[in-house]
């Protein structure tokens, strides 16, 4: 009797395969959906992350393209406990990464090009699985369905009992692995739980997540983008006023502007720079510019706040963010400040290693006013959108 080559079951051990073998014949280009660029991630690495988060899940097996196994497993960590090669169709793929999952009890299989996964939906059809043998991931069909021919519309479907499946699908492993040996090749499949559901075996359907794109279309991709781009957006506010006094150079955006009073300071006083720093760091959901560089740190002393601005700039780059704009306005009795607005620009746009065109300066007078329009001082206030790169 041969003794199995498989190691034994281990009823508990959740695996998870995500197919990304598919070549992606709906979108042009060479490079397969899940390896497409997004918000600094691959497609399919979003995917992986989910999986990641998910406590339940112990080990995860990437399917993907001869062509990507080299790069995928050197670039693919955490979980990732195999890249494997796929088959020509999706069911080989499914099938291979079985192979490289022997001993798992239960089996999640997902799409690779469905990178807004969440840990909750992967849960909630592990869940649904354990009490039924096999479970998927769908929604109800909400447009209203037409059966046409050419373009004739034949009928009216009725769309009560259908329903629009994703993935994850979950399956007992044996049962999986059962429906791959034992489902006939004469009718092609589309997923894995119709390949369960011709074994005659239930397969349950628990709600998935309109969140949960397939990225199949370059519109998908598009919209993925925009997706990945607005939820990584954090905005900030900054103000600062300094006090007006004599035999000080007059400091703002990095520009020395003739005036016979300069503004009193720690640094060199440069109120229009510390209020966009300040923005950008409440964007990051860090402290102000003064727990920064404290005021009573030497270092600093007649410090150039240009400097300090640049170096605010690479602590958020080195944690990912980049400056999508900056907004600011000054607030000045006198002198005039809007000639010298575009060199400003032009400077603070350098400190952050942005586009000038990132960077607007604004000026107006108090009117009169309050402690400004006596030109007592000049204040500057600033808004910053970031965006988090990864
Ligand atoms: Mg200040």
């Amino acid at each position: 009797m041969d003794v199995p080559l498989r190691p034994p079951l281990r009823e508990d051990h959740v695996g998870a395969i995500i197919v990304a073998a598919g070549a992606s014949t709906r979108l042009p280009g060479e490079v397969p959906k899940p390896f497409l660029p997004l918000g600094g991630r691959w497609v399919l690495e979003r995917a992986l992350a989910a999986f990641e988060a998910t406590a339940s899940i112990e080990r995860v097996v990437v399917v993907v393209g001869a062509a990507y196994v080299a790069p995928a497993r050197a670039r693919l960590r955490g979980k990732v406990g195999a890249v494997v090669a796929g088959g020509p169709d999706r069911r080989d793929s499914v099938a291979a990464g079985l192979e490289a999952l022997p001993d798992a009890g239960w089996v999640v299989v997902h799409d690779g090009a469905r990178p807004f996964v969440t840990p909750a939906l992967i849960d909630r059809v592990l869940e649904a699985a354990r009490r039924t043998g096999a479970a998927t991931a769908g929604l109800p069909v909400a447009d209203t369905l037409k059966e046409v021919t050419g373009d004739r519309i034949r009928r009216t479907v009725d769309r009560s009992t259908l329903w629009a499946v994703q993935t994850p699908q979950a399956f007992r492993g044996e049962v999986l692995r059962e429906a791959h040996r034992r489902i006939g090749r004469s009718q092609p499949v589309t997923d894995d739980a119709e390949l369960v559901e011709r074994l005659g075996a239930e397969v349950v359907v628990v709600p998935g997540d309109p969140g949960n794109l397939k990225i199949t279309t370059p519109q998908d991709l598009e919209l993925a983008r925009w997706l990945v781009e607005a939820s990584a957006l954090r905005v900030g506010v900054g103000y600062d006023a300094h006090r007006l006094v004599p035999d000080r150079p007059l400091v703002l955006g990095g520009v020395t502007i003739p005036h016979p009073r300069g503004l009193a300071g720690h640094s060199d006083g440069d109120a229009l720079a510390h209020a966009i720093a300040d923005a950008l760091l409440g964007a990051a959901g860090q402290r102000d510019i003064g727990a920064h560089f404290p005021p009573d740190d030497p270092t600093y002393r007649g410090a150039d706040s240009l400097h300090l601005l640049a170096e605010v700039a690479r602590r958020l780059r080195a944690e990912g963010w980049s400056v999508v704009n900056v907004d600011a306005v000054v607030q000045a009795e006198s002198p005039r400040l809007s000639p010298f607005a575009a060199t400003m620009q032009e400077r603070l746009a350098a400190a952050l290693g942005v586009q000038p065109d990132r960077v607007a300066v604004k000026a107006t007078t108090g009117e009169g006013l309050g402690p400004i329009g006596r030109e007592e001082g000049i204040a500057a206030q600033a808004v910053a959108l970031l965006q988090k790169d990864r």
